[in-house]
């Protein structure tokens, strides 16, 4: 840091302000967690140097030996962590692992069929402004009014829209996903079935939601979030499908150029952690948390779209009441809370007021909190929803549980 410090003191000093940032808010945006000092350290390393375009032993690059023996390990790891027989630990993001697959499976125009936005889907999933929107036929489907998804409705919308690929996986919907049924979806209308993980994995990884892996035709997922590592994005699949699509080709140099060296040796890194039981103990306790930090706010009168979360996440539906998914946001900001507004389905306000708030328990537990924790923190997010002059008071509160668990 230092060094940083010495050659670029604005930049240090907006890093430094990030830190405190950190260690004086309490971090509740479900896409978000703290990696460890050695996930740090990997992307800190002088594997940003090297060019290695191409895949081990198969390279465009001479001196790729070291960089060889990084991805293989990332590689093995990730297949011994989901059980899977062919991996692509290659792709920059969530957005391009997601791109590479359709890249490699559908032709311009071909009709897929992924998750409303509106209702928890991604934006790689079909959205109009996104590129899987502009390229391919999009149909959605959604959640029903209780806020679940309803398979019978997605085989009817099957039915009716014969999509090539079904993208099945969320951004914000707390409930568990039944994959074996999706698949039995796709098989009925002749389509694939890709299934992104990306909220998910850790909770995949370590049993905690059952896995895709036997029902997908391929499965993608983000690093970053309740896994724990560097950003980054992953492909996995069998080694048929992969005989059949050719996934390598795809991301290079089908839609990227050199590999990410330094971020695929913290891919490597978060997979070891992964496999070890703390990692298990550590997803457990998310798991416990958003329950306990669900039940924390049912209890004292807010709404949750579904009304209960089996995973690290949960909606807070504010609709029915006068404040706003963004006036919350800003709100819990003041508060030193930090969190996104979303969408709710069917959402009477645009994406950028919208009626709800996402919550997610991942950096929370990294940080060390526990049950009675997150009844603190329902208790502060209720005290802020009813009213603005409650947020001085949930400043105080939140200092006081931070102080608790310093970070760094
Ligand atoms: N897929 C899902 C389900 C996500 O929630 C996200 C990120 O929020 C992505 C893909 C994209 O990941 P990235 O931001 O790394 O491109």
């Amino acid at each position: 840091f230092d060094e940083i410090t010495k050659t670029d003191p604005e930049i240090a000093d907006a890093i430094k302000a990030e830190m405190e940032r950190q260690n004086s808010h309490i971090e509740l945006i479900a896409s978000e967690n703290w990696v460890s000092k050695a996930v740090m350290a990997a992307m800190g390393s002088p594997l940003t140097n090297k060019y290695a375009e191409g895949y081990p032993g198969k390279r465009y690059y001479g001196g790729c030996q070291c960089v060889d023996v990084v991805e293989d390990l990332a590689r093995e790891r990730a297949k011994k962590l989901f059980g899977c027989e062919y991996v692509n630990v290659q792709p920059h993001s969530g957005a391009q692992a997601n791109m590479a697959v359709m890249f490699a499976m559908l032709e311009p125009g071909d009709k897929i069929m992924g998750m409303n936005l509106d209702h928890g889907g991604h934006l790689t999933h079909g959205s109009p402004v996104n590129m899987s929107g502009k390229y391919f036929d999009v149909a959605h489907y959604g959640v029903n009014e209780d806020g679940v998804i309803d398979y019978d409705e997605v085989l009817r919308i099957a039915k009716e829209h014969q999509p090539k690929l079904i993208v099945a996986g969320a951004s914000a919907y707390a409930r568990t996903i039944d994959f074996k049924r999706f698949r039995e979806i796709a098989d009925e209308v002749g389509a694939y079935l890709m299934v992104d993980i990306a909220h998910i994995a850790g909770l995949v990884a370590t049993g905690l939601h059952p896995s895709p892996i036997p029902y997908a035709h391929v499965t993608t997922t983000t690093t970053h979030k309740t896994l724990r590592g560097p950003r980054g994005g992953m492909i996995m699949c069998s080694e048929e499908m992969n005989k059949k699509f050719n996934f390598n080709k795809a991301v290079f140099p089908g839609i990227q150029g050199g590999p990410l060296m330094h971020v695929i040796a913290g891919k490597a890194v978060c997979f070891k952690e992964a496999l070890q039981p703390e990692y298990k103990t550590y997803m457990e306790q998310v798991v416990r948390n958003a329950k306990a930090l669900c039940n924390g706010l049912k209890s004292r009168g807010v709404k949750i779209v579904s009304g209960d979360t089996d995973n690290h996440l949960m909606l807070v539906d504010l609709s029915g009441t006068d404040i706003s998914g963004k006036e919350l946001e800003k709100r819990l900001d003041d508060a030193h809370v930090t969190a996104n507004k979303n969408t709710i389905p069917n959402d009477p306000r645009s994406p950028f007021v919208t009626s709800g708030v996402r919550l997610g328990t991942p950096a929370v537990t990294t940080r060390g909190m526990k049950e009675e924790d997150m009844d603190k923190i329902a208790e502060i997010i209720a005290m802020v929803i009813e009213s603005e002059d409650n947020v001085e008071k949930a400043k105080a509160m939140v200092a006081e549980l931070t102080a608790k668990y310093p970070l760094c």
